[in-house]
């Protein structure tokens, strides 16, 4: 018997709860709270069976795309990218002088009254004006993306964005609209005036936020048994300085040449004032960072060609193109040594209609090499972070350029290209992308539709009931299939509560045997998605699987 393919209901982010979606990843062991018995650590998550297998596929595709089978560049010459596993905890002075030390900061403002605190550059002042009186009123937005769009909104009609949810703000504004409006964001720069009138996000009067504060985001520990000052160190906020750090050693032991990349996967660590909107920004998470060294003239090509490979990796797992933009920075965005930068931003149910990073790829120039590099304001590196172009140099020789100008171009401090992405960001990209709710079907509420590739379970295999022989058969299904795949053998319950949990978390397709297996050896086989069933040969089961999972 065959089932014809149904649409799969397609829903808005803005229609997704993100409420609904913590709960199914907590119900079906995608993500939980840390430490949840002793009450939970605020900005630390947990990724149970399935969250782990979903970010270790999305990890491996990474891996594959970028160091095992790299695209090929802009001139159509394969690209050289090798891997790295550099220390969490790197000497302290790597930090003062990328600039983390000094640097690394974001403005803290704390509410005396409900002891809540925000970061200020976050907090979306919206200011309304009658007469000589003021009446501030304020939110919190989710990230820049969000402040932009409430503002606008705010601007356009005198409402927030439709399905903004923040009732306490909407109230307040009721309260005292009529006047003419200003929006701000507070920023370092908030005035005492502008503290004076604000209303604090959660609380219920006005003046109880203090000045802001610059606040370190490094977390630091002290290794070895002396705990002081000379022996702090931090845990990495980000995965790049390792890589930074370790460009000569790469040089000289790997037959690599300018330009190149360096790739890293790891644990990252920052303290987040306000760690926020499940995975999205939490204190400890994960990273996926290249820095890709190029000749300084041909840095923009460079760029250009990773901004444009970055986007079609996030199409490649399955994101849909309506929900992911490409967001050049503005000038005034730019770090002082960056020339460009451009982030891939999807539009996740907090932010929608507005969206928010997944990923950076920016133009650093030879900010970092300079700064780690022996010499010049550095007095702690031991080492020259430079380059010798032996190609250069022969091709201007050929050129018959004269020894002074090919010595002085042909020794150079490669520019860098960075892709740098958040891994734990790319699970909760795909479980929002992935989560459908489903309320007209019979069975499951909710599909996570990953794309097959990506899906936690590929497969799951079941006798339609446990007796007749049904079970030996498709036991021996699955003992051949778990050699290859994760897959799942389930004979327990009814038929319609196995498909619906492999609904739940993701699983693409399920074998069924029934009687007739028995009869033609064939089985049925039920997409998640669409709900078809067709029948397929038994034998033939793991090589259309195999078909199936490299799409
Ligand atoms: P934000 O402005 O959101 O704080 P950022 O611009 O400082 O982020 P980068 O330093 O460019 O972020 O880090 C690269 C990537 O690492 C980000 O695009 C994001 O995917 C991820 N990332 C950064 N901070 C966090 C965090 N606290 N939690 C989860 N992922 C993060």
């Amino acid at each position: 018997m065959t089932t014809d393919a149904q649409p799969l209901p397609r829903t808005a982010p803005e229609d997704k709860s993100m409420d609904d979606l913590v709960a199914l990843c907590k119900r079906r062991g995608f993500v939980y709270p840390a430490s949840e018995i002793y009450g939970g650590l605020r900005g630390f998550w947990d990724y149970g069976p399935l969250g782990t297998q979903l970010k270790n596929n999305i990890r491996d595709w990474w891996w594959k795309c970028m160091v095992e089978c790299p695209p090929l560049g802009p001139d159509g010459e394969p690209v050289s990218i090798v891997g790295l596993d550099s220390s969490i905890i790197q000497n302290p002075k790597t930090w003062e002088h990328s600039g983390h030390v000094g640097g690394f900061n974001d403005p803290l403002i704390d509410c005396t009254e409900s002891k809540k605190r925000y970061r200020a550059d976050h907090l979306l002042i919206y200011l309304i004006r009658e007469g000589d009186l003021n009446f501030g009123v304020s939110t919190v937005a989710a990230d820049e993306a969000q402040a932009e769009d409430i503002r606008e909104s705010l601007e356009k009609t005198g409402d927030p964005p439709q399905g903004f949810q923040d009732k306490l703000f909407v109230k307040r504004l009721k309260q005292y609209k009529g006047g003419g409006y200003v929006t701000f964001k507070l920023g370092t720069t908030a005035t005492p005036e502008e503290l004076a009138i604000t209303f604090s996000p959660e609380g219920t009067k006005q003046g109880t936020l203090t000045e802001p504060r610059t606040f370190n985001l490094m977390l630091d520990t002290y290794p070895g048994p002396i705990r002081d000052e000379e022996n702090k160190a931090y845990l990495r906020p980000e995965t790049a300085q390792g890589i930074f750090l370790n460009f000569k050693n790469v040089l000289d032991t790997m037959r690599v040449k300018v330009p190149f990349g360096i790739a890293q996967i790891g644990k990252s660590f920052r303290n987040e004032v306000t760690p926020r909107n499940f995975i999205f920004r939490s204190r400890e998470f994960e990273q996926m960072e290249m820095e890709f060294f190029c000749p300084p003239d041909e840095s923009q090509k460079w760029y250009a060609f990773w901004r444009d490979e970055r986007y079609k990796w996030w199409l490649s797992l399955g994101v849909s193109e309506e929900n992911l933009i490409l967001r050049d920075h503005d000038d005034d965005e730019l770090a002082h040594y960056s020339s460009a930068c451009v982030d891939v931003e999807y539009k996740y149910p907090f932010t929608a209609p507005g969206f928010g990073e997944l990923e950076g790829v920016a133009h650093r120039g030879c900010y970092d090499l300079t700064a780690h590099s022996k010499g010049g304001d550095n007095k702690d590196s031991n080492t020259k972070l430079d380059y010798f172009d032996q190609e250069l140099q022969v091709r201007l020789q050929n050129e018959g350029v004269d020894k002074e100008t090919i010595k002085e171009r042909s020794r150079y401090v490669p520019h860098v290209i960075e892709p740098a992405s958040g891994l734990t960001r790319a699970v909760l990209v795909l479980l929002c992308e992935a989560f459908t709710p489903t309320p007209d079907r019979d069975g499951s509420k909710y599909i996570m539709s990953f794309k097959p590739k990506f899906a936690p379970v590929k497969a799951g295999i079941f006798p339609l009931v446990n007796k007749d022989g049904m079970p030996e058969v498709a036991q021996k299904l699955y003992n051949e299939l778990r050699t290859k795949h994760m897959v799942e053998y389930d004979g327990k319950q009814s038929i319609g509560k196995r498909y619906a949990r492999m609904d739940e978390i993701g699983t693409p397709f399920c074998f069924t045997i029934d009687g007739q297996t028995l009869e033609d050896q064939t089985v049925t086989v039920r997409d998640r998605d669409t709900l078809a069933q067709e029948r397929i040969a038994l034998d033939q089961v793991s090589a259309w699987l195999d078909a199936k999972l490299a799409e």
